[in-house]
């Protein structure tokens, strides 16, 4: 049965709880305690969103959990989405919220959840605001956390001049000065692709190149310089590129950087034991449920195809797929 999905409050005396639960009951669409809800999606961006937009036309009691940190939260333009190419991340949030909260059975609160246990009528989830849910289905739409590279100037950087892929943001610097910072396999796969972009491009390696004798020839042969002398900061006026400056004090002049930083996932994955890939991603099937029944997964925490479009299908294919396993007799 459905009804035996319940919302529990507990209610901390603490600021914190206090603020959660004011910009909780402040929404547009705040609900009433004690409400029922089929599904929890924690995480409120492209994938989450998506996936509440076919749960609330499917009629599904929905709570969306989101703590309002997606990745690409930094960078000015949004591009490579159908109909949308160029708007700020912002616009698109704001607009995807609006129409998915026009659905009456969704509703949105701004927490953090912290905890997600199995229980017998599904799951319990804690949220660091102090309340605790329970859930008959439960969606990751959790994206993942991308590590700074500890190089000064990097992080402020990221999404606008250290970018990490060429088809959102690799047209808007097309036949500019450009470099790739990486080494070993990645970073000769990755100049390859960037090549695509200009011809003007070159191989940081920040340190010793990992590259084997036929690569290096093959790059040397396509005329890409490999710079491996380490970095010493990134040099920027607001987050827009001017120099590399090496730890011998040269600078090496770049439109942009493109770059792969490490990334980690929810701490909720590892708490679930959720099986992931050997890159970290989270596994599902087609049907996008992981290898704990019940919980489905979403977006770039199941996949390095980190585009908005990606997560928007993959939420698509969630809520459809979490709706029909809901479907009783
Ligand atoms: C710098 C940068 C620029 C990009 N530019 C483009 C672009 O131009 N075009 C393009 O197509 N793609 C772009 N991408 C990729 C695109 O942003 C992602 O593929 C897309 O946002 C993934 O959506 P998602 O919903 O899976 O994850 P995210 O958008 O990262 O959202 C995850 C959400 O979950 C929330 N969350 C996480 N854990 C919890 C928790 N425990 N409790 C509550 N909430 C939680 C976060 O706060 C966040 O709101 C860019 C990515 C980066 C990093």
């Amino acid at each position: 049965m459905v009804s035996d999905l319940k919302i529990v409050f507990h209610y901390k005396c603490n600021k914190d709880a206090k603020n959660t639960i004011f910009a909780f009951l402040t929404e547009k669409n705040s609900y009433q305690m004690n409400s029922k809800f089929e599904v929890v999606i924690i995480g409120g961006s492209n994938a989450g969103l998506s996936a509440a937009m076919a749960l609330g036309r499917a009629l599904r009691k929905v709570l969306v959990i989101d703590n309002g940190r997606p990745c690409n939260r930094q960078t000015p333009h949004s591009h490579n989405f159908l109909s949308r190419d160029g708007v700020t991340p912002e616009f698109l949030s704001t607009v995807a919220k609006e129409q998915v909260l026009a659905y009456p059975t969704i509703k949105w609160m701004q927490d953090t959840v912290n905890e997600v246990k199995l229980n017998e009528s599904g799951f319990s989830l804690h949220t660091t605001g102090g309340f605790q849910i329970e859930a008959k289905k439960v969606l990751l739409a959790t994206g993942v956390v991308d590590e700074m590279l500890p190089i000064f100037g990097f992080a402020e950087c990221w999404g606008k001049s250290v970018l990490h892929c060429p088809y959102c943001h690799g047209y808007e610097v097309r036949n500019e000065n450009l470099a790739v910072l990486a080494n070993g396999e990645i970073g000769f796969e990755f100049v390859k692709l960037i090549r695509q972009w200009t011809p003007n491009v070159q191989l940081l390696t920040n340190g010793e190149p990992a590259l084997k004798e036929e690569q290096l020839e093959i790059l040397k042969k396509a005329g890409i310089p490999i710079v491996s002398t380490p970095i010493q900061s990134i040099l920027h006026q607001e987050g827009y590129l001017q120099h590399i400056q090496l730890v011998d004090n040269s600078l090496i002049s770049l439109k942009a950087v493109f770059a792969r930083a490490p990334m980690h996932q929810s701490p909720l994955v590892i708490q679930l034991g959720l099986q992931v890939s050997e890159q970290g991603f989270i596994a599902v099937n087609a049907f996008q449920e992981s290898s704990v029944p019940g919980v489905f997964a979403a977006g770039d925490c199941t996949t390095p195809m980190r585009t908005i479009s990606t997560a928007v299908a993959q939420g698509t294919m969630a809520g459809a797929a979490i709706n029909s396993f809901l479907l009783e007799w």
